[in-house]
């Protein structure tokens, strides 16, 4: 997957008036989703991300592939149903990224035994054959053999009970990689600047331009599907400034610490918070992530900033149940994702953790095709839905679905003990990057304190289309979102490594490294 050949695809599509059959705004899940599924029909797709693939919400999320124990409390039982079939699917289709996990809710009063322990059998009654295992209850004892580090002071026990774990951003790079795979043109840092219409006002093209060069290109297209998540209304207004916004915007936070605070391969579930909300302590490579929340936000931003209550929330409510609680000392890093949430009149205004998370399938009277909602966990089954109703809007051959047994780019059943065990993200290319590392510099850790090696950002730069640091230390490797610190000592090595493959020169090399010093001050908490 290069760039340089994706641009040219978009260049030379734009010089003849050949419409692509779907042209997708936003390198998200959702519209990777589509990328891919159009792609596996026989349409000709072309994506474009303003940023890096990923730099929105899609590598910001609490690394669940779930059914949403939350949402079965509320009652969603269709979009628990959907998600609980879609976690089954994810895990039998990409198994080098999404793996099974135990998740402990402990019990410190006596009604919670009875009563989580019968949610909890709803669940796995409601995942069916696509369970991932059984639900049971615990006595203290073997709840503290699960989650060591918890408090044992008033501990009566626990249910345990099996969701799916996930890396965000490495699956989407795999996706674009499966879409690229099956022909599609995806593109990263060429945002979309315009929408294009014919004498009658009706959509078809896009503008868009190549954010490193400046090229202008003009993407004829049949239908136009708009997949920018909290940014949807700014994209729809391109067509039509007058439009009423449907999205309302909520922000969550993740706290990562040293895996010693959690200690064990055992995800703490907390099933309701002070605010109503469920929050999670859960392993994540050998780190432990804390979130999150649910505040309003006004205006989407694509770095959005922790607010201070909530840094206080996630270590006060995750402190209380640890014996050694976690303080802003050990905090390794902050991050901070933003919903899409579609707005219901009257619903969401002070309290958004109460809108629906199913997704929504708009067309504005331009033929603007816009999806939007959903969750990570349900990105096929929104991209299936989206390109059903593209196939109609754009009257384009019908052709079905194929992505409930396709195997998402990397596909790999077992990982090889040979290679190290960080390298399982890259499933069945574990063994080239092993190969670019094999007897050279290359095989040069780049920070003790993670087990990221040189030949990982080359590979990302050479067949990811990582264009600068942050992409490589933030959505290839995860070293900003597990250790802020540590990404910073990682930045100017890998700036070198870069700048060799792309012949760029030392002021290249010192701007990116400032830069990346820049954002990674706002991933740490003072
Ligand atoms: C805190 C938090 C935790 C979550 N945890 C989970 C979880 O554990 N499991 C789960 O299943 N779901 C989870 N979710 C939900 C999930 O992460 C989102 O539903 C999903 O990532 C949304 O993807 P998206 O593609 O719609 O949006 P995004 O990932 O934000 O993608 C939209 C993209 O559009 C691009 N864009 C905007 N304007 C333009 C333009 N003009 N031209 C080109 N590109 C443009 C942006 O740059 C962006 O990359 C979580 C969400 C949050 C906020």
């Amino acid at each position: 997957m290069q760039r340089d050949q994706m641009i040219q695809k978009l260049r030379e599509r734009s010089a003849t008036a050949d419409p692509w059959d779907i042209v997708i705004i936003g390198g998200g899940a959702t519209g990777m989703g589509v990328a891919v599924d159009a792609a596996t029909r026989g349409f000709s797709v072309a994506l474009v991300e303003a940023h890096d693939f990923g730099k929105g919400t899609s590598s910001r999320s609490t690394k669940l592939v779930h059914g949403g124990v939350r949402y079965l409390e509320q009652g969603n039982i269709p979009l628990v149903m959907s998600a609980l079939k879609e976690r089954g699917l994810l895990r039998q289709n990409a198994p080098h990224l999404v793996h099974d996990l135990a998740f402990v809710v402990p019990n410190y009063s006596w009604w919670e035994a009875p009563f989580y322990g019968i949610g909890l059998k709803l669940y796995d009654l409601l995942a069916g054959k696509y369970g991932f295992g059984r639900s049971t209850l615990l006595s203290k004892e073997e709840t503290l053999a699960k989650l060591p580090a918890l408090e044992p002071e008033g501990l009566l026990g626990g249910v345990v009970y099996y969701d799916g774990q996930f890396d965000d951003s490495r699956l989407l790079i795999h996706l674009a990689m499966t879409a690229a795979d099956h022909g599609a043109t995806v593109v990263n840092y060429c945002p979309a600047t315009a929408l294009l219409k014919d004498s009658e006002g009706y959509l078809n093209g896009v503008a868009a331009r190549d954010g490193e060069t400046g090229e202008e290109f003009t993407l004829h297209a049949r239908v136009v599907v708009n997949a920018t998540g909290v940014f949807t209304d700014s994209v729809r207004r391109l067509a039509d400034p007058g439009l009423e916004p449907m999205m309302v915007t909520s922000q969550g936070i993740h706290l990562v610490f040293h895996r010693s605070f959690l200690a064990g391969d055992t995800a703490l579930m907390v099933p309701r918070t002070s605010d109503g909300r469920v929050l999670f302590v859960i392993p994540w490579h050998g780190h432990a992530v804390a979130g999150t929340t649910d505040t309003p936000v006004d205006e989407p931003s694509l770095e959005p900033r922790p607010f201070e209550e909530e840094i206080e929330f996630v270590l006060e409510t995750a402190g209380r149940y640890f014996t050694r609680p976690p303080s802003r000392a050990d905090v390794l890093a902050v991050y901070v994702g933003l919903r899409p949430l579609v707005s219901t009149e009257g619903k969401g205004e002070g309290n958004t953790s109460t809108l629906s998370r199913d997704h929504v399938i708009h067309v504005d009277s331009s033929g603007l095709l816009t999806i939007t909602g959903g969750k990570w966990t349900t990105y096929r089954h929104m991209a299936e839905d989206c390109v059903d109703h593209a196939i109609t809007l754009g009257r384009l051959d019908d052709a079905p679905c194929d992505t409930k047994s396709l195997h998402i780019h990397g596909y790999a059943a077992e990982h090889p003990a040979a290679f190290p065990e960080h390298f399982s993200v890259y499933g069945s290319d574990a063994a080239a990057v092993a190969n670019l590392a094999q007897g050279t510099s290359l095989a040069a850790q780049l920070d003790s304190a993670l087990p990221y090696i040189a030949a990982e950002a080359v590979w990302a730069a050479r067949n990811e289309m990582a264009r600068n640091v942050e992409d490589v230390l933030a959505r290839r490797t995860r070293a900003l979102f597990l250790n802020a610190r540590a990404a910073c000592e990682m930045a100017e090595p890998v700036a070198r490594l870069l700048a060799a493959e792309f012949n760029f020169g030392s002021d290249w090399i010192a701007a990116e490294v400032a830069r990346f010093h820049a954002l990674a001050a706002q991933y740490q908490v003072a």
